[in-house]
């Protein structure tokens, strides 16, 4: 078999068969095909598309590609949770400490942020002696007794994923949904849970901006998963607004122990209290949604779940004091000031996102470090109606200097209104297998 076969066809929109996507994957894995024959076929790819049958090949090559974690010595269904990115999204620290409270195990790999969008790793890492990386063994083991671990993504998991990845961020061939559906969903089924709730975003801070392309995404990693034969489902979630009110780090840590003592913003505890009700269905907790919701409810009422995440901080040696006494806070605060009255008609959450990374709290490179510290606390949001000088937002940073261009990036990320905007659902769609 010759790649330049293989790229011809995709090129002339013709669908791969499974022999020669394994060929293209594992040679290309190997280092046998250089990045310039893999870079035209990504780009023939996105250009021409591929077929379900194509997409699930190719996830299944990915996944292969490296180790499979193994939680079979761990009772009960697993479930894993997945978020696509999106600006103050800590969903997965609060629902995994619920899931596990309703005795459902959660063993998750997380990412970190880079860009406008924030990491689960990095905010565990905002709590001080918190480890993100154990052995598998550690790991197993804490989930066994806590219910819930979270880890980041070892070295090799799907590595044909990191280095198609890292070739399509240089070669402008990230956004097709075939080529994003596998490689989310190749790290996924190769983290070992039996089922995945996704939770794909749309809006402004979202990966993809559009509901339609949104729903495309979600529906191509549901069909993936049912040919792996895992329970896969997706809610497609509002990101044109940032979640909750905090960005940054030790920021976002704190909202979400004040969401799981039942203090959290309403959007924020709203959306949680939804996306772990769909983990424990998925889990088979319980027989209806509706059941689902009320013991997800009673995990926050009853202060189990919050007892799960600091059982999970104590067991990978964070200092749980910071969760039951507050973070310290940053050398500098600046409150920024609406400069007119009416409706807050947008708040672009991308800006948003990239104002609190230019606080510090994010990375614009891979190396760059992180003030945990930073960020923002919004005090409005889109559809509430502000005076002239009344605070929108309290910023946070170590470095005083960074206030000025957050400033800047803030303001234009707000547009104002005399009229209130339409309000939008937090849940747009629910993909289902069935
Ligand atoms: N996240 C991933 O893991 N892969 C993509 O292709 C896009 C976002």
């Amino acid at each position: 078999m010759h790649m330049y076969d293989v790229i011809t066809q995709k090129k002339n929109g013709l669908a791969l068969s499974e022999e020669e996507i394994r060929f293209f994957v594992d040679g290309f894995t190997r280092g046998e095909i250089p990045d310039y024959q893999a870079s035209a076929l990504l780009m023939a790819i996105c250009l021409q598309g591929m077929d379900e049958h194509e997409t699930a090949v190719l996830t299944d090559a990915m996944l292969h590609s490296g180790d499979i974690a193994d939680l079979s010595s761990i009772p009960g269904i697993k479930v894993d949770k997945h978020s696509t990115g999106g600006v103050g999204d800590k969903t997965s620290l609060v629902i995994g400490p619920i899931a596990a409270a309703c005795g459902v195990p959660v063993a998750k790999m997380s990412g970190r942020g880079l860009g406008h969008t924030g990491g689960t790793i990095d905010k565990l890492e905002a709590i001080p002696g918190f480890q993100t990386a154990l052995d598998p063994e550690s790991f197993r083991s804490i989930v066994r007794s806590v219910g819930l671990s979270i880890i980041g993504q070892s070295g090799n998991i799907a590595p044909a994923d990191k280095k198609l990845y890292a070739l399509r961020d240089v070669t402008a061939t990230v956004d097709s949904i075939p080529l994003i559906a596998s490689s989310i969903m190749s790290k996924k089924l190769a983290a070992g849970s039996d089922a995945i709730l996704l939770d794909v975003k749309t809006g402004s801070g979202a990966f993809m901006k559009t509901l339609d392309d949104s729903i495309a995404l979600a529906q191509a990693m549901v069909s993936i998963g049912l040919s792996s034969g895992r329970r896969v489902m997706a809610l497609v979630t509002d990101m044109d607004v940032p979640l909750g009110n905090a960005i940054g780090n030790a920021l976002e840590v704190q909202e979400v122990v004040d969401t799981l003592l039942g203090k959290g913003p309403d959007d924020l505890t709203a959306m949680c209290l939804e996306l772990a009700s769909y983990m424990l269905l998925l889990a088979e907790a319980a027989d209806t949604l509706d059941e689902c919701r009320a013991m997800s409810k009673n995990a926050i009422a009853n202060g189990s779940a919050f007892g799960k995440l600091c059982g999970m901080v104590e067991a990978q040696s964070g200092d749980v004091s910071v969760l039951k006494n507050g973070f310290p806070h940053a050398a500098v605060t600046v409150e920024y000031k609406a400069e007119h009255s009416g409706y807050i008609a947008h708040m672009d959450a991308e800006s948003v996102g990239m104002a609190s990374l230019a606080l510090g709290a994010g990375r614009a490179k891979i190396e760059d470090s992180i003030d945990y510290s930073a960020g923002i606390v919004l005090k409005k949001k889109t559809g509430d109606y502000v005076s002239a000088g009344d605070e929108i937002a309290l910023f946070f940073t170590s470095d005083k200097e960074k206030t000025k261009a957050a400033e800047a990036t803030f303001a234009a990320a707000i547009t104002m209104s005399p009229d209130p905007p339409q309000p939008t659902a937090t849940i747009q769609a629910i993909i289902s297998e069935k």
